[in-house]
């Protein structure tokens, strides 16, 4: 039997989660999107000491975790986008460590996330000017140092979401991407922890954004940034890395790439969440103009009005359901970067065909700054474009559906 109903442990998640969006989030929503690069102190204290300890009796021993974890997304970008990513988690640095490291590095760097008494933020770095979609184009390098046993990073991170935090705040850290050796492609590429405030890492400058504002997204430079050789992730024993330094790295592009398997379905869920703000307040508002949706009746006597907002709840729940369905396999261990693809390529252009259609539908107080109709549209976008975009996501889907290589379909 397929069952998509979300168990009770889901459901108290998901109450938990809307009461936080409605009454801590919401209230300084408008605030943060203009007041781009300060820090929501109110909402990170709040987070840091009361939100992150989840719904009571919810989370501890869940079966379904992977999917509360797209609840608590899709919750929180109800509330609001920037915020979510503003939040001191780990983030997609906590992501790749879950993915690719070690027991020991998972311990060591993931423990400060439940143990600071201040807080802290994870984030990954992987684009470069010329490498986006094209992650194997690299040219952060990374290369051993035998003697002191370290490796040493050079080169310049762009679009690093939470950035500012991970690497200005001890206790966070940055995932960063660098190629051991430029000859090899993605074969040669590794991610390396690199503990906030670690001295040669440093942050250049913030982006000013369209949307997501309230998120901190850095350029960070790396300047002869010593790290120790037990943040190589998923790191291999002494000997072998000074023998063999171009191969270190267990589980090297392919452990990195599986950090994609987790945040997809994550970013999808996101975006769920802002289609979702949109809609329901769209409905809510044509209710209160006396305009009621007439589910029930024939589509030739519906208005187009009508079809449009069954036609948008439709595609929102068809990306929900996907985002659900890559989150479960995830959860039962099973390989699911086809469904994480599919979740993500369908919720990214859901939430931004919604959040314009809704603009568009309520006339001009839509596009009036006196609603956050036009910012769930601006912070629509990026779920379109981080992650992986549109057109490779679906590239992703084609090749794993028709069974070719990424060298066979580019
Ligand atoms: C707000 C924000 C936050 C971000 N946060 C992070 C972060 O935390 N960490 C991080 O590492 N990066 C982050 N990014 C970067 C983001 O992941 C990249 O922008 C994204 O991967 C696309 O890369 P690019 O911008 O270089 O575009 P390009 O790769 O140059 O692509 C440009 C266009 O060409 C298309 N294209 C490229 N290749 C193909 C192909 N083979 N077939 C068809 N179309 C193709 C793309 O889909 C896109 O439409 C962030 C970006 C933004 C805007």
């Amino acid at each position: 039997m397929i069952d998509f109903e979300p168990t009770e442990n889901s459901r108290k998640a998901r109450e938990f989660y809307r009461r936080m969006a409605l009454e801590q989030m919401r209230p300084v929503s408008r605030r943060y999107d203009e007041d781009e690069h300060a820090l929501p102190t109110e909402w990170v204290d709040y987070y840091w000491q009361t939100g992150r300890k989840g719904a009571p009796g919810s989370l501890g021993g869940a079966t379904d975790g992977f999917v509360q974890v797209c609840i608590q997304a899709e919750e929180l970008c109800f509330g609001d986008a920037g915020l979510y990513l503003r939040m001191p988690t780990a983030a997609l640095g906590g992501s790749a460590v879950s993915a690719a490291g070690t027991p020991e590095q998972k311990e060591r760097f993931l423990r400060p996330f439940r143990e600071s008494p201040h807080p802290i933020w994870g984030a990954m770095a992987i684009t470069e000017a010329s490498a986006g979609s094209d992650s194997a184009a690299i040219q952060t390098s990374a290369r051993y140092d035998a003697e002191r046993d370290e490796w040493v990073l050079n080169g310049t991170k762009i679009f690093c979401t939470a950035g500012e935090g991970a690497s200005q705040i001890e206790g966070g850290f940055v995932v960063v991407w660098a190629t051991v050796d430029k000859t090899l492609g993605r074969g040669g590429i590794k991610s390396f922890v690199v503990p906030a405030k670690t001295p040669g890492m440093k942050l250049v400058g913030l982006e000013k954004k369209l949307g997501i504002r309230a998120s901190d997204t850095a350029t960070l430079v790396f300047e002869d940034c010593r790290v120790a050789s037990a943040n190589l992730l998923g790191g291999r024993a002494k000997a072998e890395k000074k023998a063999e330094p171009a191969r270190a790295g267990d589980k090297g592009f392919k452990g990195a790439m599986a950090t994609f398997d987790a945040s997809r379905p994550i970013v999808a869920a996101m975006a769920v969440g802002v289609g979702r703000a949109a809609l329901d307040f769209l409905v809510e508002e044509l209710a209160r103009q006396g305009v009621e949706i007439r589910y029930d009746s024939p589509p030739r006597s519906q208005t187009a009005l009508e079809r449009d907002v069954i036609d948008m709840q439709a595609e929102l729940q068809a990306a929900r359901l996907l985002t659900w369905r890559a989150a479960s396999m995830m959860n039962r261990g099973r390989p699911n970067s086809l469904e994480a693809s599919m979740a993500k390529a369908k919720a990214g252009l859901v939430v931004t065909k919604i959040t314009q259609k809704a603009v568009e539908l309520l006339g001009p107080p839509g596009y009036s700054k006196k609603l956050l109709v036009e910012k769930w549209m601006r912070d629509a976008k990026i779920n379109d474009i981080y992650e992986g975009t549109q057109q490779i996501n679906q590239l992703i889907v084609a090749r794993r559906i028709l069974e070719y290589s990424s060298s066979q379909l580019r």
